[in-house]
């Protein structure tokens, strides 16, 4: 009989609406990718390592030049002193990443605490490995944990915590006062913490991502999952950063040896090229997005959408009763793509208990045509939604 935990599941949330965005040629601001093709010098240089550069196996844990790459990345970048040769290994993106980590750390019967809204990939993989997850509910317009919800999630049976900070789809970066307190929590009760900081570099203005490894108490007992795909831009290339301390490293590949293996080398070399140069496209991305970020909020405020703030990620949320809407989010994204054109994410579809059903997720990684058409077509589907009794 078919595994009732996959079988039972529908396709995720951004497939559903890309899928729909594709078949309708309607505005996809729905599932996160940006419209700027990345930046061309890394994109030469993995066409050059495909045509000329060596095209079989690579280790096992990644190319030492990635690998090296990485961790001098995180020693600049976040103040961390991670061991390229023990601590760093390469997966096929954030996702085998966060596959590893689970089927290698979690026993059946473990408890694992997340954060609702999450991200589509955690929980049916949690409960494959074994595990029970327990819920943390966060909720706008803050989306930020506290004390009594930890008290509340964290026991003695408590295995794994999986955070995913700066936040998708809240656009949060969580302040330091909020990962202290989950440090915290994770020594007390002899807990690991799984890291998804897949948007660490797309965080906007003032904001500082900081790593939760490198809390008191952390920097043994922390996976820090990262992502070139989103680094760059080029969410289609599934370079997956795995760091953690040796002993935890050890057992992650084991898992990483039978899921992929490795991660195709002319990429880990474009990657490895990309984090040595990327100093400018380290300023500029992050710049470039927020101004699009305001770009497409002065547009929909324009039109009298209220728009949540948001530091970083791709994405913005609306406030769909703030924004005259009184219909749930996924009823409103389904009319927008189907009557209107312009495809985006109800975020109660990243909920399993008691689902947010008022927001609105909106990707403007897009160019300014795009964004300004979109917040026209918004306020279509928000005239037919009002006009549909
Ligand atoms: N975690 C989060 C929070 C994400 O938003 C994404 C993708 N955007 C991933 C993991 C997956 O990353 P990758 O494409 O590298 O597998
Ligand atoms: N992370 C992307 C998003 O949040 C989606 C990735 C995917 O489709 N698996 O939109």
């Amino acid at each position: 009989m078919a595994d009732a935990i996959f079988s039972n599941l529908p396709t995720t949330i951004f497939e559903e609406m890309s899928g729909l965005a594709r078949e309708l040629g309607a505005l996809n601001l729905g599932q996160g990718f940006p419209d700027d093709p990345g930046p061309e010098a890394i994109r030469a240089k993995a066409a050059d390592a495909v045509l000329n550069g060596y095209n079989q196996y690579p280790p096992m844990a990644g190319l030492p030049a990635l690998r090296q790459a990485v961790a001098a990345h995180y020693a600049q970048a976040q103040g961390l002193d991670l061991d390229w040769a023990g601590e760093v290994t390469i997966t096929s993106g954030a996702t085998e990443a966060l596959a590893a980590s689970f089927l290698g750390l979690i026993q059946p019967g473990d408890e694992v605490v997340v954060f609702q809204p999450v991200y589509d990939a955690y929980l049916p993989l949690i409960r494959r490995a074994g595990g029970t997850p327990r819920l943390v509910r966060l909720a706008p317009p803050h989306w930020r944990f506290d004390r009594a919800m930890l008290e509340a999630a964290f026991n003695e049976r408590t295995r794994l915590v999986v955070l995913n900070n700066p936040i998708n789809p809240a656009g949060v970066v969580l302040p330091p006062e909020d990962l202290a307190l989950l440090a915290e929590f994770c020594v007390r009760y002899d807990v690991t913490a799984i890291c998804d900081e897949v948007w660490e570099q797309v965080v906007f203005d003032a904001a500082v991502h900081r790593p939760l490894m490198g809390f008191p108490g952390m920097r043994q007992r922390t996976v820090k999952i990262g992502s070139a795909g989103k680094m760059f831009g080029l969410t289609g290339w599934k370079v997956g950063f795995l760091c953690a301390a040796p002993q935890i490293s050890r057992t992650l590949a084991r898992a990483h040896q039978f899921l992929t293996f490795t991660t195709p080398p002319n990429l880990q070399a474009a990657v490895a090229f990309g984090l040595e140069t990327g100093a400018d496209w380290f300023t500029a991305m992050p710049r470039d997005l927020a101004r699009s970020h305001e770009r497409l909020a002065e547009g929909l405020r324009r039109e009298g959408f209220a728009v949540l703030p948001s530091q970083g990620t791709y994405f913005l949320n609306i406030d769909l009763p703030a924004s005259g809407v009184d219909e749930a989010d996924r009823p409103f994204a389904l009319r927008g793509v189907r009557e209107a054109g312009v495809a985006s994410i109800p975020v109660s579809a990243l909920y399993e208990e008691e689902p947010v059903t008022t927001i609105l997720r909106l990707c403007f990684a897009k160019r300014d045509e795009v964004l300004d058409e979109a917040v026209l077509r918004l306020a279509k589907a928000r005239d037919l939604s009002r006009a549909r009794f």
